[in-house]
């Protein structure tokens, strides 16, 4: 029988048994032979989650005696893994899987291959269908996906009969009541508190088998005409207008609404006897196995991008809209969810979502990028979330640490409240601070600038009162775009960040492509073993120099009539500073030709982030009008270390004589050569390592926006003077422990480190 109709077979069967009078034990009885029957296989089972443990409830092909002795742990054998993964497992040898949990009652050991699915209902496994065969043979995906549509039916048929209680499918879920720490990945910073909320955008869908598939067709057909008007409605938005990131966010949306073959592949699942509903989750599980599989960071994005459309499409259909972010809305909430996309993050209201923990989710993403826009704390990357906590729980996020505390205890609660109370305290004091200009107390101003990279982080500037931006990464608007921005996108850009800053200075950087940061529309260096050394920044920049030329343009369009600072990101040699800059020049000209306004001035700096170029200063900053050092590469090439390896990341310090010594060394030269020097590494972040950084002689830092208030702080409660003397006598005489000793003086000064 060929797979579609053989799917659809079932369900017609399927759908005889469910309307039938027999009783529901009886009914799972008749399941499994219409099942083993239509895949041809020897054995097919049911096994459903009764007092916490997976029970056979009925097979075809093992020993009947079986039914009602053989009882799994959740996560314990094949059946309990399926259960507690919520994934299937197909596989031609069964006895080979590191979980086989070998069950002599069942008298299964002739039976080589093995395939299971989960029966979900309410986001929680209450049971698994598995199928048998004594060949060893892999099921083929159709198949598989057949077992997942009988899979959706037989969860309505288990709870229309009382087969399995939700509430205790949602306490398997939930392994303990105790106090429990989880760790996580800081998305974005911040720290609060509230009631868990699941996302539950998934609708549950009641029924899954449907006798007119016109009708279906009809409703998905409404459904997706709903879906377009919905995302065209927000594109007009407030929140999402002035061309920033979100702009981009909604404009992958508009083209996965609009995508003639996603609705294509649901009007296939009707095909097989599917409801609209069940058609589309069944394309969305597809979507979601592959997403499972996807190693690379932006196409999995797209994917999340599909999977969030595809819940609104689902509750549209449902006539369920709106219905997730409703729940919870009077009480002050954390939300939890596997993944989130930016769409649904924004229909919850501000006022009550206090925090976001996702089991997935990365920095780069885009509900990261709103989240952050709407200063809402988020922690990523926490695997057990969902088996640890539960509906209602009481959640602490504390993002700074890469924390979530659940279910705290009273202590734990008091210590977060203090926190929280220290913190406010601090803001407020920061806030203080925020027209005080950073002068040391001995009289030295410094100038703290901030990073930035997104539309939105330009409102930072007046919040923190920083000087200006040091670095403004353009490369931000590339990841987050899924085509390549063009030049009228970028000029509006760096319009809206130059109008943002005012008459306070904005360095832009020409885009740093390549290394972890890829994207698909540019390819380059994706081949590259060691990426982070490889063809990127402006080795690939000066590579396809139209890219760079649209960009220049951009730049110094933008710029008209203003000063346009521009940095070129590792610089090697410094012949790659004079052909980028030749560019930009060439661009200007052809510019002013034309009859465009320009720039008022251009000033052209580089990035001293490769060790190479510190032994040719004297040949490069000629050329320049500025340099700044990038300490986050400089220190990882430095020591051979990679950033992003977090094994790495406590091992080597910056406040080691190697890494200190060489920034004496750049600041030293730059002086001499009458050329301001930037740090715009995280380094300068820290209070201890900017104090450093001063201490050598740096007159301007660029830090992360949050960390501008402590870093003011710290600069206003030292004696420069004499933290320099020593640190220069340090670096000198070798063997002092830099950290210890530096330390010991800030404190001994009074110095607000914190
Ligand atoms: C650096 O390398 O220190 C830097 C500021 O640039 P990025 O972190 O963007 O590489
Ligand atoms: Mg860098």
């Amino acid at each position: 029988m060929p797979p579609v109709s053989a799917a659809r077979e079932i369900l017609r069967r399927l759908h005889e048994v469910m309307a039938s009078r027999s009783g529901a034990e009886a009914k799972l009885g008749r399941v499994v032979r219409i099942v083993a029957e239509a895949l041809s296989s020897e054995v097919a089972s049911i096994y459903l989650l009764r007092e916490g443990k997976l029970e056979l409830f009925a097979t075809q092909g093992l020993a009947q005696e079986a039914v009602h002795v053989t009882r799994l742990a959740m996560g314990q054998g094949l059946v309990g893994v399926i259960a507690a993964r919520r994934e299937p497992l197909n596989l031609a040898e069964a006895q080979a899987h590191p979980d086989f949990a070998y069950r002599p009652e069942t008298g299964e050991e002739r039976f080589h291959s093995f395939a299971g699915v989960p029966i979900v209902r309410r986001e929680a496994a209450i049971g698994v269908l598995a199928v048998q065969h004594a060949q060893p043979r892999e099921y083929q995906e159709i198949e598989i996906e057949a077992l997942q549509t009988v899979a959706m039916a037989l969860s309505e048929l288990i709870h229309g009969a009382g087969l399995v209680d939700d509430a205790e499918a949602a306490a398997a879920r939930t392994a303990s009541s105790a106090p429990a720490r989880l760790a996580g990945l800081k998305l974005v910073d911040g720290l609060a508190r509230g009631l868990a909320v699941f996302h539950q955008p998934r609708v549950v869908i009641e029924h899954t088998v449907a006798d007119d598939p016109e009708t279906e067709r009809n409703r998905v057909r409404a459904g997706f005409g709903k879906l377009r008007e919905a995302i065209d409605g927000m594109m007009g938005q407030a929140e999402f207008a002035g061309g920033g990131d979100h702009q981009d966010v909604l404009e992958t949306y508009k083209m996965f609404a609009y995508d003639e073959g996603w609705l294509r592949r649901i009007n296939e699942a009707i095909e097989t006897g599917l409801t609209a509903e069940a058609a589309i989750d069944r394309v969305q599980a597809k979507t979601r196995a592959r997403m499972r599989s996807i190693e690379d960071p932006y196409l999995r994005e797209r994917l999340t991008d599909l999977d969030d459309l595809a819940n609104r499409l689902l509750r549209i259909v449902a006539g369920q809209l709106g219905a997730a972010a409703q729940q919870g809305l009077q009480t002050e909430m954390i939300l939890i969810a596997r993944n989130l996309g930016p769409a649904e993050l924004l229909e919850y209201d501000r006022r009550w979502l206090k925090g976001v923990v996702l089991e997935e989710g990365s920095l780069t993403s885009h509900v990261t990028i709103v989240a952050r826009a709407m200063g809402v704390p988020m922690l990523g990357r926490v695997p057990e979330l969902f088996a640890q906590v539960a509906d209602g729980d009481e959640l602490i996020v504390d993002a700074a640490n890469g924390a979530l505390l659940i279910r705290p205890q009273a202590a734990m609660i008091k210590s977060y409240t203090e926190m929280s109370a220290a913190k406010a305290k601090r803001a407020e004091r920061y806030a203080l601070l925020r027209d005080a200009p950073a002068v040391t107390r001995d009289g030295k101003r410094v100038q703290i600038m901030m990073n930035a990279g997104l539309a939105d982080d330009a409102a930072a500037l007046d919040a923190t009162g920083a000087d200006g931006i040091g670095l403004f990464r353009t490369e931000f608007q590339f990841l987050v775009s899924a085509t390549l921005p063009r030049r009228e996108r970028q000029q509006a850009l760096y319009t809206a960040v130059l109008d943002a800053a005012g008459p306070r200075p904005v360095i832009f950087r020409t885009i740093d492509i390549g290394g972890d940061k890829t994207v698909p529309y540019l390819n380059g260096g994706e081949d590259d073993e060691n990426p982070a050394m490889g063809w990127r920044a402006l080795r690939l920049a000066l590579g396809r120099s139209g890219l760079m030329k649209v960009q220049a343009r951009a730049l110094l369009q933008a710029a008209a009539g203003r000063t346009l600072n521009v940095m070129f990101p590792m610089v090697s040699e410094p012949w790659e500073f004079a052909e980028a800059r030749a560019l930009v020049e060439a661009q200007a000209e052809l510019l002013g030709r034309a009859g465009h306004a320009l720039p008022a001035q251009v000033r052209y700096g580089a990035m001293i982030e490769v060790p190479a170029i510190i032994e040719t200063l004297d040949e490069l900053l000629p050329m320049t009008d500025f340099v700044s050092v990038g300490t986050n590469d400089l220190t990882q090439f430095l020591f051979a270390a990679d950033r992003a390896n977090p094994r790495l990341a406590d091992r080597y310090d910056w406040l080691s004589p190697a890494i200190l010594r060489v920034l004496r060394r750049i600041i030293r030269a730059a002086a001499a050569a009458g050329k301001p020097a930037t740090v715009c590494g995280e380094m300068g972040g820290r209070p201890l390592e900017a104090l450093a950084l001063l201490a050598l002689g740096v007159e301007q830092l660029s830090i992360t926006p949050a960390g501008v208030g402590p870093i003011k702080a710290m600069v206003r409660s030292i004696d420069l003077g004499a933290v320099s003397a020593a640190m220069h006598g340090w670096l000198d005489a070798p063997g002092t422990d830099i950290r210890a000793a530096l330390g010991a003086m800030a404190a001994a000064q009074g110095a607000e480190l914190s």
